[in-house]
């Protein structure tokens, strides 16, 4: 089943002061529908048949960069995206899956609301409380498109600035009440919606809630929750339990002490969830290559969550040959078991609460080593040690779910103009 809601004009509806608005709510639980970024980051793609005429394809790339880069800033949020290749499709198409940002140059679709600054169109699944699509389409026909301070008598408007508002409601949010922030309604001619508002912080930290209550200014907080020593003051994320990479903590810093050379021996280290790097020392080594050494590394972890890792094993000695096994309950999960020398080891693996390690060396010079554990994001790509930077992971979000009966929604919100079509000049930009 599939239902056409067009609400263009949702703004009227009444909402508490300074409460953000969810663009839909979903069906069991009390939050909005959102992306999910567990298969990676949401990809967005510029259509390369409805381009603007009035700014340069690196100009529009640009605004797009800036708003996305500014529903990233805070700190308590996380908000994965990417771009595509240009496809060559209209906006709102919905037989293109991808997410699509384009411009109606010649004449602005009348069905899509006249005079209109730009939609945006999302599909979801309220069920699986799941965005899983979206397009923006930017009213070329009408208005004139600048990147910096636009003249409103003049009907120009900052793509950038508009780009924030529209990928705010790409991400699920709807407009606000509260003064200052993006998804503040109606446009005001000016650059204030490229920059959020404690508000749109708050609205996106509810939906992608990263753990994270650092911050730089307030604005990139929750209302209520202003910035202090470096932190949201009051900010607690009770909704997040159990996957560390929600968590974001300082590196932890461990030494292994010797003797560890069995699982029973030795007292699990009590992970906090953060990243760890643990320093090791003097790993027998002297083999010839055919015998491991008979000092066993064995490292017990005992963390709140489990997660995706990339996990390196770096040693100090260059002709040493180390390798790294790794098991969830003394059950082999993952291990490297190269046979060259002076190569760091490392591999990426989704572990349980605990988990052992064993770090033990064929041949070579004894050795230090260093052993580091990243805990991983959705489509976070694994900080390599040195210049190897891993394959890039070639993962999307912006597909639509395989199969399935999906009860899908279309919403279209957009920015209504004073007085509608034409370029007169607006008296108040109040609609
Ligand atoms: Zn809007």
């Amino acid at each position: 089943m599939k239902r056409l809601m067009l609400i263009a004009a949702s703004l009227f509806v009444a909402a508490p002061a300074g409460a953000f608005e969810y663009m839909s709510f979903c069906e069991d639980e009390p939050t909005g529908v959102a992306w999910n970024f567990e298969e990676g980051p949401l990809t967005w793609h510029l259509s390369s048949t409805h381009v603007s005429t009035d700014l340069s394809e690196d100009e529009v790339r640009s605004a797009v960069l800036g708003a996305f880069n500014q529903w990233n800033e805070p700190a308590c949020s996380l908000v994965p995206s990417q771009q595509g290749v240009a496809i060559a499709a209209e906006p709102f198409d919905e037989t293109v899956d991808e997410v699509v940002i384009g411009f109606h140059e010649d004449a602005w679709p009348p069905s899509l609301g006249a005079g209109l600054l730009a939609l945006t169109r999302i599909e979801f699944d309220a069920t699986a409380c799941e965005l899983f699509a979206g397009d923006i389409a930017v009213n070329g026909a009408d208005w004139t498109w600048v990147s910096g301070q636009p003249d409103g008598k003049d009907g120009e408007a900052d793509l950038q600035a508009v780009m924030t508002h529209e990928v705010g409601h790409l991400l699920g949010l709807n407009h606000t009440q509260l003064g200052g922030s993006s998804m503040n309604f109606p446009y005001e001619y000016s650059l204030a919606w490229r920059t959020l508002g404690c508000d749109d912080s708050g609205g996106i930290c509810d939906l992608y809630p990263s753990g994270d209550a650092s911050c730089t200014d307030s604005a990139y907080c929750p209302c209520g929750n202003p910035c202090e020593d470096g932190f949201c003051d009051g900010l607690t994320f009770e909704d997040i339990e159990g996957e560390c990479w929600q968590r974001f903590l300082p590196e932890e810093s461990l030494m292994e002490t010797e003797p560890n050379n069995a699982t029973e021996d030795t007292v699990p280290f009590q992970l906090t969830g953060g990243d760890v790097v643990l320093s090791g020392s003097s790993l027998d080594c002297g083999n010839d290559g055919l015998q491991p050494s008979a000092d066993l590394d064995w490292f017990n972890f005992d963390a709140p969550c489990s997660g995706r890792v990339f996990i390196t094993l770096e040693p100090q000695a260059g002709d040493a040959d180390v390798d790294l096994h790794v098991f969830d309950d003394t059950e082999a999960v993952a291990d490297v078991q190269t046979r060259d020398t002076g190569s760091i080891e490392a591999l990426e693996v989704e572990i349980g609460e605990d988990f052992q390690m064993l770090v033990y060396c064929w041949e070579g010079s004894a050795t230090d080593y260093e052993l580091r554990i990243q805990y991983l994001s959705p489509g976070e790509k694994p900080i390599f040690p040195v210049d190897e930077a891993p394959d890039a992971c070639d993962c999307s979000v912006g597909s639509r779910p395989a199969g399935g009966a999906f009860a899908m929604l279309l919403v279209v919100l957009g920015l209504s103009r004073q007085g509608g079509r034409g370029r007169g000049v607006p008296s108040s930009p109040s609609a």
